[in-house]
This record gives C-alpha cells, structure tokens and sequence, in this order.
C-alpha cells in the first residue's frame, strides 16, 4: 500500500548543533554550520524517524553531517546562497543499508579462488581438484571454494586419499562457503602440522576413519582453522579481497557493517588497517574479532584488549567479540535441547559446543570488561540458552549488560523459555533471511533432522513481539548480499514474516545501527547524522512486497561523499 506524503506534515529542522568541519566523516559535533552545503532534492526521502517519516529534501554540510531536511524550499531556503545540488531524479531515497553479520575480505578471496561445483561423488571432487591445480600453477597451495556443503560420507576411499591422488605434489586447501569446514590432502594436514594421533581440538573435528582412526582429510569447525592459518594468504591478497568486497557492499547501498569473519590469524584486521590508512575504506565498519576456543584464554585475552579500538570518529574500530557457540544443523553441529538425528558422528547426539560453559562465562564476562560488545553465533536452542546464561552471568548491572547490546546473531532456534530473556537482557536478536534458509523445501528437509521444529526456525516475528531489538543481516557470501532481498524475503516468507514494510526498512537501517551501536550517528535521515543514504530506481512503497529484491541501487553515500554511481545515473 502506497504511503501519501503529506508535505503538510513536513517540517523545516535546521541543524542547531550542526558539525564544525573538520575531516570528513567525523562524528556530528557542536560548533558553528559549515559554509559549503550540499542539498539534495527531488526525492522521496523515507528517513525512518517515526515522527518525521518523509521529507523531499535535505542538506549535509562539508564534514558529511545533516543540517536540514524538509520540504525543497525550505531546505533550499535554510542551505543559503550556491549550495552544491544533488538532483536524485524524483527517486527514493533511503538510509545507506547496515549489515551487522558479513564476511568481508572473505566474500571477495573466496570470489578469486577455484571454485568447485557440488558433486555427489568423490569422483568427481577429484577431478575437480586437480583442474584446480591445473589453474594454479605457480602457488604455494591448491585453494578451492568448495561445493555449499561436503558430503561427509564416503564408501571406498578415504577423501585425503583421493585428493592425495588429484594433488600430489602441494597442499590443498577446499573450503565449503558456508564456513563450516575444509578438505584437504596429506601434504595439507601435514603443514598444519597434523598427524593422526592429534586429538580434535576445542570446538572442531578432525574426522576420522572409524575402522583405522585415520583422518579422512575433513575439518569441522574449529578445527578448520589449522588449516586455513597454514593456508593464510599474502597480506596484498587479504586486502585486494577487501577492496573487491568493499566495491560490492557500496553497490548493494550499505554503508555500515561488522565484519564478523576476524580472523586474525589470517591478517584480516591487518587489511581493514590498510584500507583505513590508505582512504580506501568506504563504509562505516565496527568489526569484529574470531575467539579461538583452543587458544590459551589469558593470552588470547590480551590480544583482545590490545587491538580493541571504538572511537566514533573513525570509520575503522575493533568493539565486537566473535563468539562460535555451536556450528550448524546440517552438519549436526549445532547443539540442540533434545538429541537430533545427526549426520556428523554418534558421538555427538545433540551437537557440539564451542566451548566449555566456565570458560564461556569467563570469557564473556572478560571481553565485556574490557568494553567488547559479542556477537554470538547460535544455530541451536541449547546453545542459545547457553549464550543468554553467559550474558545473564555477567558482572555488571542489567543496565549496564544491556547498554552493550550483546548479540545473538543466526538464532535458528530459540526455545519459548528463552524468548523473553532476549528483551529482559537486552540482547539483540540479529537473524539472516537468506532464500535457501526460509525456503519450504528446506524446511520439510530439516524435519527430518529436527522433526517440526524446523518450521519455527528464524522466530523473528516472534523476537519482534516479544520486545526484543531485532535486526537483520545477510551474512554475505554464506548467503547473497542485498538488504533489498533481505526485505522482500523477510516480508513474504511461509513463517514468522516480519509485519510490515516500515518494520522491514527499520529492521536493516536504524534497527541495524542499533545492533551496531551507532544509532546516534546514522542509521536513518535525520538533522546531526552523517550523510549516509542511498539512491533506489523505486519506491519500495510502491511496489509489491515480491518485488523488492528487483530495485536497483542507483547511488550510495557515506558521509554525504558519493562511493558508488550506477551507470547512466547522473545526480
Ligand atoms: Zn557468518
């Protein structure tokens, strides 16, 4: 249903505090109005604040700041004399997109690796490996980009025998997309430093022949890490990843995100430096760093605090803790309240955790001490009453437990005991709406592991109920990256779809930053935030709820600075 701007509801705001120059992009200060304006006009300007939901136009000054918004005469009126113009075209405009979940520098590596296609066979990864190793030539190891998910079963052969077979001579290194595990051959289990009579590290799988205890070349969770660190790639690969990635996040109109990937071990943080450095950096970022369950804890919390940065004036800070509480149901690694039919081993009937709870709660409670916000991945109920028990142990007031808005992101299933702690907590509920998770056929499939409760997986309309702060994300490139088909798909799911199309708006812009933490800042249009928006070719209000995936991103902006232009588009 289309929304009828009322210009009569609209009013003139001109920035009482605007900021007072300066580098661009820093926070919103008090202090005098700048002299060089930029207005832009000619749009629908949704600015998801409730009290003043539409406007046609507004102003941002040099340092990327709002000062008016309003109608076109009144913030054209309040800009003064030769202002710089942005003529949006008579199109939508709304607040650049915030993803609190996507893996940043690994989208754009895992886009440069080999990639293999799902195969039912062994046979057919062979054969696709050594094509692998026909394309790499000259590199230290075979890298591939493997099919969504490995088949975890095998008749004849052992895996690590027959990619020993298409790999003889290098290291290889295939890992599934969805970050669940890799596949490698001896030469690869031996750089890691492997030998088969290492126990499974804290949190991860070495699988293993049950007959003869060998490894059959496959690494579940965690324990892929001893591989992937082997495997790390240049520094300069890291970051030409990044710039890829950061050229994709612009196109898709976000403009703020937690890199969630943080593998420090792997020079991630070492190329979001770079890029903060060398002014490449082109979306807000508060990122986050991966705990590793199988380091030593007092060590690994050192790091932490060394590398932990969140000043509001640079688009670069390190404030959020990556926390792996289980891995996922289709591997039978997320843990579950009941025991669940799952594929990985008979040892684990209910799944495995990360962690053990004491060294969970510790960790938590120390990460929040230090001024980390976590973001916790739980796939299963159990690991999610874990997560909220750990935050819930925390010492600190509600007040301020709750001021850090501590994150529980994936959240597939969320038991009904545990669904009001969420808003007695503070915690944000942070869900991706990926076509492949809220597909009917996926869900009729994963009954067959979980039974019925497949249908309540992803309870956002039930978190949103609840009182919770919710937000959406894509975790792009485990799933596709458009906020716009994250909001047709939360609209028009089978279950649990969000209410309406403002919720929807709200729950990947200002709902988001919330998550984020920079709500102050940006996160929707409004006088003293940063100029962060986006050009849409339609109006998401006047089209149907299928069709929103289909609008184009035309422009997108950080801090009133243009960082992606679509073709043919001249504001
Ligand atoms: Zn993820």
């Amino acid at each position: 249903m289309p929304l009828l701007r009322s210009l009569a509801a609209l009013s003139l705001i001109v920035a009482a505090c605007a900021s007072g120059g300066g580098e661009p992009n820093q926070a919103p200060s008090e202090g005098s109005p700048s002299r060089a304006v930029t207005v832009v006009t000619n749009a629908a300007v949704y600015t998801v604040e409730p009290n003043e939901p539409w406007a046609e136009a507004f102003a941002f000054d040099e340092s990327g700041v709002i000062v008016a918004l309003g109608t076109r005469d009144e913030v054209l009126t309040a800009a003064g004399a030769d202002p710089t113009v942005i003529d949006a075209g008579g199109n939508m405009i709304l607040p650049g997109f915030q993803d609190p979940h996507v893996h940043v520098p690994e989208a754009g590596i895992n886009q440069t690796l080999c990639f293999m296609a799902g195969g039912p066979s062994l046979n057919s990864y062979e054969t696709q490996a050594r094509a692998c190793a026909g394309q790499q030539p000259e590199a230290d190891w075979v890298r591939a980009v493997g099919p969504w998910l490995f088949d975890l079963t095998w008749d004849e052969e052992l895996p690590v025998d027959v990619l020993d077979r298409a790999v003889p001579d290098r290291p290889l290194l295939i890992i599934d997309r969805l970050g669940a595990a890799v596949l490698t051959n001896t030469l690869g289990l031996q750089a890691a430093g492997l030998s088969s009579h290492d126990q499974d590290p804290q949190g991860g799988v070495l699988q293993r022949d049950p007959s003869t205890g060998r490894f059959t070349g496959l690494l579940l969770e965690n324990a892929q890490h001893l591989v992937r660190n082997a495997a790390a790639l240049d520094d300069d690969v890291v970051y030409q990843g990044l710039l890829s990635s950061l050229d994709e996040l612009a196109r898709n109109g976000v403009t703020s995100v937690t890199d969630v990937g943080g593998y420090w071990g792997q020079s991630h943080p070492a190329a979001w430096q770079r890029a903060a450095d060398e002014a490449t950096l082109t979306v807000r970022a508060a990122n986050a760093l991966y705990l590793y369950p199988d380091l030593d804890l007092n060590e690994q919390l050192d790091e932490f605090e060394r590398r932990f940065s969140d000043n509001p004036n640079s688009l670069l800070r390190y404030n959020t803790a990556k926390i792996y509480m289980d891995g996922i149901l289709d591997l039978g690694t997320a843990t579950l309240l009941e025991p669940y039919d799952a594929p990985i081993s008979a040892d684990y009937p209910s799944g495995f955790p990360y962690f053990e709870s004491a060294e969970l709660r510790t960790y938590i409670a120390e990460l929040h001490a230090i001024g980390y916000r976590v973001a916790v991945h739980s796939i299963g109920d159990a690991a999610t009453r874990e997560a909220l028990d750990a935050i819930e142990a925390i010492d600190d007031t509600a007040a301020g437990i709750a001021a850090r808005r501590h994150r529980i992101t994936h959240a597939y299933l969320v038991d009904e005991a545990d669904v009001p702690r969420f808003a007695q907590l503070g915690v944000v509920a942070d869900f991706q709406v990926s076509p492949d998770a809220i597909d009917p056929d996926y869900l009729d499939f994963m009954t067959e592991f979980i039974g019925d409760r497949a249908y309540d997986m992803i309870p956002t309309a039930q978190l949103l109920d609840s009182g919770a702060s919710v937000s959406l994300s894509t975790d792009w490139d485990a799933g596709p990256l458009s906020p716009l088909g994250t909001i047709e798909q939360s609209l028009t799911r089978s279950t649990n779809a969000v209410p309406d199309l403002e919720t929807a708006i709200a729950l990947t812009t200002i709902d988001a930053a919330y998550a984020i933490g920079h709500d102050d800042t940006t996160g929707s249009i409004k006088v003293g935030k940063f100029a962060d928006f986006v050009i849409l070719d339609q109006n998401l209000f006047e089209v149907g709820p299928d069709q929103i995936g289909e609008i184009s991103v035309l422009a997108t902006y950080l801090g009133g600075e243009a960082v992606f232009i679509a073709p043919g588009f001249k504001p």
